[in-house]
């Protein structure tokens, strides 16, 4: 860590045994939960100097209190697949602060998912959310359940399992689920419809992420990948750069990549690699979205099948290799640690000037370093794909006024709040002593505003 002038040296050191004390605290309770290791690490080194500078965060136990989750809930999710064999996965919901706002984040099916993957979703979405401005707490949920492969029935079998326990412990004022790998617009209904049933009663601000004839916003299904996009532009042109004739790759073919392709596309970008859990395909001439669009999102088809209408591209089985392109701008839109400091030299070497991750936590703390050393724009996850959530939080607002904006305006706040986020961030950044470090300034944007909502709510 480097020095930071205008606070003593002993207050400095006196933040840095807290940290260090606490992390510690968190790796013994929270044993072999190597990416809520790596979250909380990665949250807690920012935040020296703001410990360094109010010691009243210290006095307050605020990391001790930030750390540990509100609730953590595990539970059996049982159903029957389409042979009539009983299956059983395990559920998830971690609620783990509402300083701010009731417990907010989305739900994950995937087959990794475990407490950690879920811990660490639920810590950044504390900061995330508060970075938004909008009145939302931190929390996540899931299962290791694999929908690849699952048929419709199956999908909506396990849904309805999975919500019928999750129903005890949600609310529009209690705890708003939504989606995240692996669970899209199809999967919120089937789980709102379950949770109506459940409750006997019509409240569609108890989920975001829904169909907009039953609640749903327009512009959530786009919100992440254009929110991304509209934080890059921002802070491409803060530095004279812009999207027009920049190269972009973009891993990931999901609802993150594939609205962060089709936005950047508009501004004159040329996006000319995404993937999937199978590989990628490279495409020179520009990636036709219309058909990774149908693939992804309608045919739930495999990234290799676009070859048999573009056979001038080509596809690669290895993923990681999806960086070797050289490119202006990478945006890494597929899930966790996806670039590590070997992956951060190629793009480096190969000239990338923007990096920005629309996914959560993709780079490790290595990659993001070697970025900050070589002066490369850096978006962290929690400010630069803030935008999903933002815009939940506005179908939030609507569900409880019981009306429904327009594209324009939701999409007009949705660009606004990004602005805001960015700003926020790179003030936060300059009066803290890291002056351009995004990281750094939007992990303390957000916490600042959690930490002091927490020492007025007392020891709770
Ligand atoms: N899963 C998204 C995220 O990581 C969206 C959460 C939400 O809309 O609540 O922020």
């Amino acid at each position: 860590m480097t020095t930071i002038q205008r606070v003593k040296d002993d207050s400095l050191q006196q933040a840095l045994d807290y940290v260090n004390t606490v992390f510690k605290t968190v790796e013994e309770r929270n044993p072999g939960e190597v990416e809520f290791h790596q979250a909380t690490k990665h949250i807690f080194t920012a935040l020296v100097p703001v410990f360094a500078k109010h010691p009243k965060y210290m006095k307050n136990g605020i990391l001790e209190r930030i750390s540990e989750p509100e609730r953590l809930l595990t539970f059996r999710v049982p159903w029957l697949d389409d042979s009539g064999n009983v299956q059983v996965n395990r559920g998830f919901r971690v609620q783990f602060n509402s300083s701010i706002g009731p417990y907010k984040g989305g739900t994950r099916f995937h087959p990794t998912v475990n407490a950690s993957i879920i811990k660490f979703l639920g810590f950044e979405q504390i900061f995330k959310n508060a970075l938004t401005g909008q009145p939302i707490g931190g929390g996540k949920g899931g299962a290791d359940f694999n929908p690849k492969g699952k048929s419709n029935n199956e999908i909506m079998r396990f849904c309805q399992s999975y919500m019928t326990e999750l129903s005890n412990y949600i609310g529009p004022n209690v705890d708003i689920p939504a989606g995240d790998i692996g669970v899209g617009a199809r999967e919120i209904g089937y789980m709102f419809g379950q949770y109506k049933r459940m409750r006997g009663s019509y409240e569609p601000g108890v989920l975001t992420g829904k169909d907009v004839r039953f609640g749903g916003s327009l512009v959530r299904p786009e919100a992440t990948g254009y929110g991304l996009i509209y934080f890059v532009d921002d802070m491409m042109q803060d530095h004279g750069l812009s999207f027009n004739n920049s190269k972009v790759i973009v891993s990931g073919a999901g609802n993150v990549a594939i609205y962060a392709m089709e936005k950047a596309m508009e501004l004159g970008a040329k996006v000319v690699a995404c993937s999937d859990s199978t590989g990628y395909i490279h495409d020179e001439k520009g990636v036709n979205l219309e058909t990774i669009k149908r693939l992804k999102l309608e045919e739930d088809g495999v990234i290799s099948a676009y070859l048999a209408e573009h056979p001038h591209a080509s596809f690669h089985e290895n993923g990681d290799d999806i960086w070797t392109i050289p490119c202006d701008i990478a945006l890494p839109c597929a899930t966790q640690n996806e670039i590590d400091a070997d992956i951060a030299r190629v793009l480096i070497k190969n000239g990338v000037k923007v990096v920005a991750e629309g996914s959560n936590m993709p780079s490790n703390q290595e990659a993001i370093d070697l970025f900050n050393e070589s002066h490369i724009l850096f978006g962290p996850a929690k400010a630069a794909n803030a935008g999903g959530v933002a815009v939940s939080a506005l179908e939030m607002a609507q569900n409880s006024m019981k009306l429904s904006w327009s594209f324009e305006k939701v999409d007009a706040k949705l660009h606004e709040i990004m602005l805001n986020i960015y700003r926020n961030s790179i003030s936060a950044a300059e009066e803290y002593g890291y002056p351009g470090n995004l990281d750094v300034g939007a992990n303390i944007a957000g916490f600042l505003k959690v930490g002091d909502a927490m020492i007025r709510e007392g020891v709770v």
